[in-house]
C-alpha cells in the first residue's frame, strides 16, 4: 500500500494511505499552486501542507511513544507492588513469581522504548523545505 497515490492532480483529491493526525480519518491529497505543493485534507476538513503533516505525524508518534512508556511503567510498578504485598494478601507463590517476571519484562520494555525515544531524530523542518527540490 502506498502512502501517496501515484497520480496526484491539481483538480481533485486522491485518497492516500495516510491517516489524519488529528482525527485518524483517511487523508486525501491534491497538488496546488505553481510549484505543485501537496495539500492534504480529511473527511472533516482537517487540512495540512506537507510541512504541517510531517510535524503533526512526528508529534503523534512522540505522543504514542510516551503513552506506551506510561502504560508499561504503570504495569511494571503495579506488578512490583503486588509482588511486595502478594504473600501477605493470599497470592500463591506461582502468582507472585509470574508478577515478578512480568514486572521485570515490562520494565525492560519501558526502558528500551525510552532509549528509542531518546535516539529519535525527527526531520528538521527548519532546514528543509518539504515538497520542494531545494533541500538544504
Ligand atoms: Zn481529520
Amino acid at each position: 500500500m502506498y502512502a501517496l497515490p501515484p497520480g496526484i492532480a491539481a483538480d481533485r483529491l486522491e485518497v492516500t494511505g495516510i491517516s489524519c493526525p488529528d482525527c485518524r480519518g483517511v487523508l486525501a491529497v491534491k497538488s496546488e499552486g505553481r510549484d505543485d505543493s501537496l495539500v492534504f485534507e480529511c473527511r472533516v476538513q482537517h487540512t495540512y501542507d506537507l510541512a504541517e503533516l510531517l510535524a503533526a505525524k512526528e508529534e503523534r508518534l512522540e505522543d504514542n511513544f510516551w503513552a506506551t512508556i506510561t502504560a508499561l511503567s504503570e504495569l511494571s510498578r503495579l506488578l512490583a507492588e503486588l509482588v511486595e504485598r502478594g504473600r501477605d494478601h493470599g497470592e500463591t507463590a506461582e502468582a507472585v513469581q509470574a508478577y515478578r517476571q512480568r514486572a521485570h519484562q515490562v520494565g525492560e520494555q519501558a526502558q528500551a522504548l525510552r532509549d528509542i525515544v531518546g535516539g529519535n531524530r525527527p526531520v528538521d523542518l527548519t532546514r528543509t523545505q518539504p515538497g520542494s527540490s531545494a533541500i538544504g
